[in-house]
């Protein structure tokens, strides 16, 4: 072993080898004492109080450099303070304790960011990229954008990119949470940091290193834990002013009493050390745990907030839908409906709406569509465009009336009667005429069922349907839902209106998709967004962004925030009430200074073992099963990015 490797054996383990030292010592020492070797025992406890203090007050003078009066310089006056009076036991005892709580605050720390390492370790390692007709395997951060990677089964996907070539069965728990593989073709977007569990895939690279999604969502996470909760914020602004405080106080004490034991206990035992850990702890756990399932908390703040939620709006198309519409009826009203779907797929070419979309999935394959000539989106109403010289217009009945526009009778009728079904019904119209109703269906997504009643045992009181669709669709859909309440019609910036109002009553969540609900999600007090994986925006933008699509992260989301706000609060209020009793008891005598020095460690632990405790929150997602599974398959690399095990 060399010089450096011990240095380096030092540097990992120096809290552990000091506490083991000056442990040693006092039992030496108490063991000298007992044999009445008075003087050796004396000189043994005084040993271990410089050798365990000398860390402690190198610490102390460093923090006094920056104009902070930390425990640490506390710990180390009432050390010398004792040492001068001559309770030698009582210095070495305090540094000890002082030493080993520490020790195991790293080793309880280091627990809690775990979640995040294992999310690292998910990083891929290498990549085979086809160069020059050849395929080498380089280091992942050195794949180019627009490079071929190519994928084999078992192995890790080392790029964000576009599938060119093959199907897979591909694993994105890393990224979204969820361990079932979902079925990746060509066109299709994939991650890096997923398994590819069965078949070849080619990959046309888009990102690589640093800005692949997995990358992002760790650094996101990182900056989240760093990031101060506003309890904890008030509680350094008032641990700032608290420790000179009882410095006065114990100087008063001294004066009074004239018993130095007294006022160093006083100083020691009046730090807020578990108070000041109290919040930090219950916020990295809750984010990691949170990072696992592929929830993004964007930081403390939001987590508390999250945890006070207690209306939830949400969008309705492609969020409590799957927002994969289908055409399901179309009814010309003049030609025939083949002309209609052609024209209407002309008018949404450009169009990123959902509908727009399930409109041009109608075309049949093979028939080429012309670019309109002109084209204009009128968000939460439709799109107005221009072909062959004609104008033509799809939209809704808001649309209709704001081009002055009036339905026969029979037009109405037919168009009531969808949307009573849960339909979305939108009208195509050439130059002022009718030429066809086009009826669309979503897929109510699976989890919205039972959604509400898992945000109501989440302690959600009130759950809100925005939409932009009409009336009867929305009621069609929130009946089968079982949602409380329901807004249609609303354009995005009548969303907004209705958020505000919201908020009077309550802290209010918004779920949206992403697409158009951003000035929502941003007016709302916790913006989340869906399906986040893949959009930048709603990643960057959001306060909270799910990765996967599955409604019932929102509940677990929600029960998390919940949770750790209440650890939170009972770590605050136990912390504070330990300062006091300690505070009464060493002015009522019965608290020594050992004793005293263990109370405050041991408190310091039970605040983080309770924090530790959201390491094990699941929220009722079957995480369990999944686990089972992909222990089953014996797949590397799917494992759970959070471990449950002892706190
Ligand atoms: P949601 O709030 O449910 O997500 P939007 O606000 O996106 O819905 O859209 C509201 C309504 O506006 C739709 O139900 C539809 O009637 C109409 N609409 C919006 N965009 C389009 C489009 N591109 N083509 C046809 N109709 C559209
Ligand atoms: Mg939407």
């Amino acid at each position: 072993m060399t010089l450096a490797d011990l240095r380096k054996f030092y540097r990992k383990n120096g809290k552990l080898i000091v506490t083991v030292i000056s442990g040693a010592l006092l039992v030496a020492a108490f063991a000298a004492g007992k044999l009445q070797y008075e003087q050796l025992s004396s000189a043994l406890w005084i040993l271990a109080a410089v050798i365990g203090g000398f860390g402690i007050a190198k610490s102390a003078v460093i923090q006094l450099r920056y104009k902070v009066l930390g425990i640490q310089a506390l710990v180390t006056i009432a050390s010398i303070g004792a040492i001068l009076i001559g309770e030698y036991w009582e210095a070495a005892v305090v540094i000890f304790l002082f030493t080993f709580g520490g020790y195991l605050e790293a080793l309880t720390l280091d627990r809690t960011r775990n979640a995040l390492r294992s999310l690292m370790s998910l990083a891929p390692t290498t990549a085979s990229v086809r160069r020059d007709g050849k395929i080498v395997t380089v280091d992942p951060q050195e794949v180019r954008p627009g490079e071929i990677v190519i994928v084999r089964p078992g192995e890790k996907l080392p790029v964000d990119g576009i599938v060119l070539k093959g199907e897979a069965q591909v694993n994105q728990a890393s990224i979204t949470g969820e361990s079932v593989p979902v079925s990746k073709g060509p066109g299709e977007q994939v991650f890096s940091g997923t398994v590819n569990e069965v078949g070849f895939i080619e990959i046309e690279t888009r990102r690589s290193g640093e800005d692949t999604t997995l990358a992002r969502i760790i650094s996101l996470v990182e900056e989240a834990q760093e990031q101060r909760a506003p309890t904890q914020q008030l509680i350094e602004r008032f641990a700032k002013y608290y420790t000179p405080a009882i410095i006065v106080l114990a100087i008063g004490v001294f004066l009074l009493t004239r018993d130095p034991l007294v006022a160093l206990t006083l100083l020691v035992i009046s730090c807020p050390g578990a108070l000041v850990i109290s919040t930090p702890i219950a916020v990295v756990t809750g984010i990691g745990n949170a990072a696992g399932r592929g929830v993004l908390i964007k930081g403390g703040a939001h987590l508390e907030r999250a945890g006070r939620i207690n209306i939830v709006a949400m969008d309705k198309t492609g969020t409590l839908t799957k927002g994969e519409l289908e055409v399901v009826n179309v009814r010309a009203f003049k030609g025939t409906a083949d002309e209609a779907v052609f024209k209407a797929a002309v008018a949404e070419k450009m169009s990123e709406h959902h509908l727009g979309r399930a409109v041009l999935k109608k075309v049949p394959q093979g028939v080429a569509l012309p670019d309109p000539e002109d084209f204009k989106v009128l968000p939460g109403r439709g799109v107005i465009a221009r072909h062959g010289g004609r104008s033509l217009t799809v939209g809704n009945r808001r649309l209709l009336a704001e081009t002055g526009f009036s339905l026969t009778a029979v037009a109405e009728a037919y168009v009531q009667g969808e949307e009573e079904r849960g339909s979305t019904a939108v009208f195509l119209i050439e130059e002022g005429e009718l030429l066809a109703v086009i009826s669309l269906a979503d897929t109510v997504r699976e989890e919205a069922k039972d959604l509400i009643s898992r945000l109501k045992q989440a302690g959600v009181k009130k759950v809100v349907m925005l939409t932009g669709d009409n009336e009867r669709t929305a009621r069609a859909i929130a009946g089968r839902l079982g949602i409380d309440e329901y807004r249609a019609e609303l354009l995005p910036e009548n969303k907004v209106e209705a958020i505000k109002e919201l908020k009077k009553h309550g802290v209010v969540a918004m779920v949206g998709d992403g697409i158009n609900d951003a000035p929502a999600m941003a007016a709302a007090d916790i913006g989340i967004a869906m399906g986040a994986a893949g959009t930048d925006v709603a990643i960057e933008t959001a306060d909270i962004a799910l990765m996967s699509d599955r409604l019932d992260r929102i509940a677990y989301t929600i029960g998390l925030s919940r949770k750790t706000l209440g650890i939170i609060m009972q770590n605050t209020a136990f912390s504070l009430l330990v300062v006091l009793l300690l505070v009464a008891g060493v002015l009522l005598k019965v608290v020594v200074l050992a004793s005293g020095m263990f109370i405050h460690e041991a408190s310091i632990f039970i605040v983080i073992l309770n924090g530790m405790r959201l390491i094990r929150y699941g929220g009722g997602l079957s995480w369990r099963t999944d686990t089972r599974k992909d222990k089953e398959k014996g797949k590397g690399g799917t494992e759970r990015p959070v471990q449950p095990g002892p706190a």
